[in-house]
């Protein structure tokens, strides 16, 4: 039993589980009957624009306000547990490789089911204005100067993630340098890992009614009516991401980390919903990171490493989308994209989802880089905005678990997944 399932007084793992669960389907529940029974009722506004609303945001603070800490602390401690810097070259190359490579073919996939089901058929939009206009996207050059830190304090206060990321991991390869006073840091930073640790814990007992509230919130504000002429998109979006989640991550599981992907799935049921209900990989981190380190048995050496690197550029979900939006936006153009087109939205969205930040709808904003390079009308965008929510939603679940499934094929590659932990119920 792990030290998370004796927290006395708090319940344990499987019951707070139980309780997420509960809280997703009450919500959408109770979610689809204010839309069909009380839309534009008192009661109705009262619950969704006050309770929902309010109790919704004070959950989504409460997962930010340890994001950054949790980062610093557990990545800098992480990198001075490895002692070596050849080794998180060697892991780094790993987890990167392997992000690349289920992101490029969660896009492969994408296209090919985009192609077959022909989403943007039956529309014709080649003379027409959906009103949509994108901000534009960053270009690479200035992408790359931002990966780098010149001020720890203002990465940390504007939440910059990759900043936070590159200045924790030169601080644990500091204090492996540096010596005793570097071991002496190292101890205070452990206290206060095993601290911000137990925050989660602690916060996540609001979970099961925060997500209670996200989730009805967008139920009882989304129609079905949106759906009308988008169902074919929506659903191929949605087949893609099922897809990618069910064959994709056990295969990479079953092939490469040698474990049964059942309990890979149990226990992610508590980050999935978290992330289904608040569309943020970045919220999401914390309680990633936990499942990934104490119910998965990913050493945290490796999983203070993959886990957040991965929730900041590592979106294979948000890739899917971009890739069968790009298809529909072109067929319903009137647009040829060819072969050679094909292999530049693989690449080109490959990098869209790793600039694409861990937060709501930014998948959507992103999508405008990979169609300005195919030459395709950038408020194309607009038409698949109604359904974007409910993509979000679910492209998110899938991004983290792309997370950790790398994860765990990383930390067993280098003989630290715990196998006991990973198979325990
Ligand atoms: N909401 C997604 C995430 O946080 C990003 C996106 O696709 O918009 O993972």
């Amino acid at each position: 039993m792990s030290a998370a399932e004796t927290d006395a007084g708090l319940g344990d793992t499987s019951a707070l589980t139980r309780k997420i669960l509960i809280g997703l389907v009450g919500g959408m529940a109770l979610g689809v009957a204010l839309n069909l029974f009380a839309a534009d009722s008192s009661v109705g506004t009262f619950l969704v624009e006050g309770v929902f609303y309010v109790v919704g945001q004070i959950f989504l603070a409460s997962l930010k306000l340890i994001v950054v800490p949790l980062v610093l602390v557990s990545l800098a401690c992480g990198t001075a547990a490895l002692e070596d810097v050849a080794k998180l070259g060697r892991i780094g190359g790993k987890t990167l490789g392997l992000y690349l490579l289920t992101t490029a073919l969660a896009i492969s996939l994408a296209l090919i089911a985009a192609i077959i089901v022909g989403p943007g058929e039956g529309f014709d939009l080649a003379s027409q204005s959906t009103g949509f206009a994108a901000n534009a996207a960053p270009g690479l050059a200035q992408t790359l100067i931002e990966i780098f830190p010149d001020n720890p304090f203002r990465a940390m206060a504007e939440g910059r993630m990759l900043q936070v990321i590159v200045f924790a991991v030169l601080l644990g390869v500091a204090m492996t340098l540096a010596g005793e006073p570097g071991r002496d840091l190292l101890r205070v930073f452990e206290s206060a890992n095993a601290v911000i640790m137990k925050l989660v814990f602690v916060l996540m007992q609001i979970a099961p009614y925060g997500i209670f509230c996200l989730i009805a919130k967008v139920f009882a504000e989304q129609g079905p009516d949106v759906f009308e002429q988008l169902l074919k998109y929506f659903l191929t979006v949605l087949g893609v991401l099922i897809i990618h989640a069910t064959v994709t991550y056990p295969t990479l599981l079953v092939l490469f980390a040698r474990v049964a992907p059942m309990p890979f799935f149990r226990k992610l049921r508590a980050p999935m919903s978290v992330a289904f209900s608040t569309a943020s990989s970045g919220a999401t981190l914390p309680v990633t990171l936990r499942t990934v380190e104490e119910r998965l048995g990913v050493e945290p050496s490796i999983g203070s490493f993959t886990v957040p690197l991965g929730a900041t550029i590592n979106m294979d979900g948000t890739a899917i989308m971009q890739g069968v939006a790009t298809v529909f936006i072109a067929q319903a153009y009137g647009v040829e994209i060819g072969p050679s087109g094909y292999l530049t939205v693989v690449l080109t969205a490959t990098l869209a989802s790793i600039g694409t930040a861990g937060v709501p709808g930014v998948g959507t904003v992103m999508l405008a880089m990979v169609l300005r390079q195919m030459d395709l009308p950038i408020e194309g965008i607009g038409l698949i905005l109604g359904v974007d929510r409910l993509l979000d939603m679910t492209r998110t679940a899938v991004n983290i678990t792309g997370d950790a499934a790398v994860s765990c094929v990383v930390a067993r590659s280098e003989g630290k997944l715990d196998l006991e932990t990973f198979r325990a119920r």
